[in-house]
């Protein structure tokens, strides 16, 4: 796999597919200085370099709204580059970081340097500043200041804002800013000691649980808390079947809220905590959940109460994660196994159709952080993912692109192949 610069490319006999409308187009691109310079049938390469997209779907790039790259501070955890091949990986042209780094994104020259970290790669990196100062909770972080420096949205992840009386302020000022707050919903005091979902397994297993509802009293503060402010809170990854019950009614009222899901909350489920024996790659934050959970993800995914998938990326070096349960940090990786999961979950049993997956993979993200939507039309720059539903593949060790390698997946089907992207005038084919 090259990340390299590749100005002019002929893609031949693709599929376009147009996430918004399901439309599908088969016709070729041609691709100069980065720019879409045509699009139809037959088109002459003369010199250029080709790829052969026959059978394949070609849209717009792939963003991730959710991921940890690490960097500042962690980077034996991942670094920006390694972050960004794994991304380039799984079909995606595009994340959004989160700020628990160190220091953590909580100034304007943190932002400016990540954003200066991803520019030779083919992966636009936006990232998500703090809410509070160093993500203490305590008080508002330079918040228009941040945005000025390019941050997208604002979020403690790793953390909840626990504070209601912070959360409304912060709410009052993203929304002049016209961004979004992005909590990581759950109540400290109800499943801080936890290590996995509580509930028969953790019963079962005698490890502390963390309980969906310090999930959910979370999410229902939040809603309040933005029906009062007129406030955006993006509810980051939503993972039980109370939750979305309780986005959808929001939704409903007209509340300015929005959603998304990991791959991995509607994939597998807590019982491969026993299953796996207690490996520490099925410890993530929220915690794994059972399968009625998992099902709810799948019909907010349908009825459209979520709106965007996402992976929470998550590295952590092998020694970190290799020590027993209850001491091991949460989270797993997920750029690489994104797509494989979505067809094999999602597409393959009609849950959602493929040009409805990658709208929530590529626009709704797009549309919730209010960046550019990218086109694939003449005289756009060209941001495309090269990707099928129908491969069949098993992930192994050699897909892993990150620094890290935490994922319960190895070993697991996939359907779906992201085969290439395009973006700032840079090829990474993956065949
Ligand atoms: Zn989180």
């Amino acid at each position: 796999m090259t990340q390299e610069s590749v100005p002019n490319l002929v893609i031949q006999g693709g599929i376009i597919l147009d996430p918004e409308s399901g439309k599908q187009t088969k016709a070729d691109i041609r691709i100069e200085n980065g720019v879409i310079a045509e699009i139809g049938s037959g088109l002459d390469a003369k010199d250029n370099p080709t790829y052969d997209a026959s059978g394949k779907f070609i849209s717009i790039g792939w963003m991730d709204m959710h991921v940890h790259l690490r960097e500042p501070g962690y980077e034996h955890k991942e670094t920006i580059v390694t972050g960004c091949k794994a991304a380039a990986y799984g079909g995606f042209t595009a994340v959004a970081c989160m700020p628990n780094t160190n220091p953590p994104i909580h100034t304007r020259d943190v932002v400016e340097f990540i954003i200066e970290r991803a520019e030779h790669t083919a992966v636009d990196v936006y990232p998500i500043a703090c809410v509070s100062k160093n993500r203490a909770g305590e008080s508002l972080a330079e918040m228009a200041d941040l945005a000025a420096g390019g941050a997208v949205a604002f979020s403690d992840d790793g953390s909840p804002v626990q504070s209601a009386g912070l959360m409304r302020h912060a709410l009052e000022y993203s929304s002049m800013l016209k961004k979004p707050i992005i909590n990581h919903e759950e109540e400290l005091s109800l499943g801080n000691k936890g290590h996995m979902h509580e509930g028969e397994v953790s019963t079962r297993l005698g490890l502390p649980g963390i309980p969906g509802l310090s999930e959910e009293i979370m999410i229902a503060r939040d809603i309040l808390l933005a029906e009062y402010t007129g406030g955006h809170v993006h509810v980051a990854h939503i993972s039980t079947a109370k939750a979305v019950d309780l986005v959808r009614e929001a939704k409903k009222k007209g509340i300015p809220v929005t959603t998304e899901v990991c791959t991995h909350h509607f994939a597998i489920t807590d019982s491969l905590v026993e299953t796996n024996n207690y490996h520490t790659n099925t410890k993530m934050h929220p915690p794994l959940r059972p399968q009625s959970d998992v099902d709810a993800m799948k019909q907010g995914l349908a009825d459209g109460t979520i709106d965007a998938i996402c992976t929470d990326h998550a590295p952590h070096a092998s020694f970190e994660k290799e020590v027993e349960y209850i001491s091991a940090p949460f989270g797993i990786i997920g750029l690489e196994s994104a797509w494989g999961l979505t067809g094999r979950e999602i597409v393959a049993p009609g849950v959602l159709s493929v040009a409805q997956a990658v709208f929530k993979l590529s626009v709704a993200p797009r549309q919730i952080l209010h960046l550019d939507m990218p086109s694939v039309s003449v005289g756009q720059k060209a941001n495309l993912t090269i990707f099928d539903a129908t491969t069949d593949w098993t992930f192994g060790t050699s897909d892993i692109k990150s620094k890290s390698a935490n994922t319960p997946f190895v070993g697991s089907p996939m359907k779906g192949k992201a085969w290439a992207v395009y973006n700032k005038g840079r090829f990474v084919n993956n065949a």
